[in-house]
């Protein structure tokens, strides 16, 4: 028998956890992991490495027109190049937040999205899956934590990279793409109508997991 495939939809703000959590969920499920914020960093990369005008559009569109990017093997393919540990740093998640409130890099990025989603079971983590790019998917979460315990959680990570960053520079900038996430006009981070909440200021790990796996009936 053929199981029926199926789309686990995550959202929520920086920092909640979705995509340490959403790759658990897919490994233990057996399904494709898509980094939906990773695809914006690799264009906001792009744009930063060639210098692009992002607010000049006919610049911006000859580049998305000639754009690759893929996720492969948990790689983050940038016109074949593998960009995965460059699109990780502070300057790249301020660059990816800028260039997703431009209409022509969502546009370019939700049909690339849509389209791996199409024909296989995937759990895809973002700030707009359940309310915009898998608006039918069948099951939709919403994680989020409170503004200081998502700066705690990145200020560890960026510190054990070798960064060398304050907490209160990693909780400004928080907030910061907070802000800009959830007051941007186009496809702005909300919880969608019918997704389900989890909040995880005090939750383990294998809590979220558990309650996740839970939602999807495993
Ligand atoms: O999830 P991550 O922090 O890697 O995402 C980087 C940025 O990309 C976010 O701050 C957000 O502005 C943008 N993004 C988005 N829509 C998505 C995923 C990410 O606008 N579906």
């Amino acid at each position: 028998m053929t199981e029926q495939i199926y789309q686990i939809a995550i959202d929520g703000p920086s920092g909640a956890g979705k995509s340490t959590i959403a790759k658990a969920v897919a490994a233990i499920l057996k399904i494709d992991y898509i980094d939906t914020g990773a695809m914006y960093r690799a264009i906001g990369y792009k744009i930063s490495r060639d210098g692009v005008d992002m607010h000049d559009e006919a610049a911006l569109a000859a580049m998305l027109k000639t754009t690759d990017v893929d996720l492969s093997e948990g790689k983050v393919l940038l016109d074949g190049e593998d960009v995965s540990s460059k699109i990780r740093t502070p300057e790249m998640s301020k660059m990816a937040s800028a260039c997703s409130a431009i209409g022509a890099v969502r546009v370019k990025l939700v049909e690339l999205q849509r389209g791996m989603a199409k024909s296989k079971s995937v759990i895809m983590d973002g700030r707009d899956i359940g309310t915009n790019v898998l608006t039918d998917a069948k099951y939709k979460i919403y994680l989020t934590a409170t503004v200081e315990e998502r700066a705690n959680r990145r200020y560890k990570e960026l510190i054990e990279k070798g960064e060398e960053v304050t907490y209160e520079e990693v909780l400004e900038d928080m907030k910061q793409r907070d802000h800009n996430d959830s007051t941007r006009k186009l496809n702005p981070l909300r919880k969608a109508e019918d997704a389900v909440e989890i909040d995880s200021t005090e939750m383990k790990f294998q809590e979220v997991i558990d309650r996740i796996l839970g939602i999807v009936g495993k």
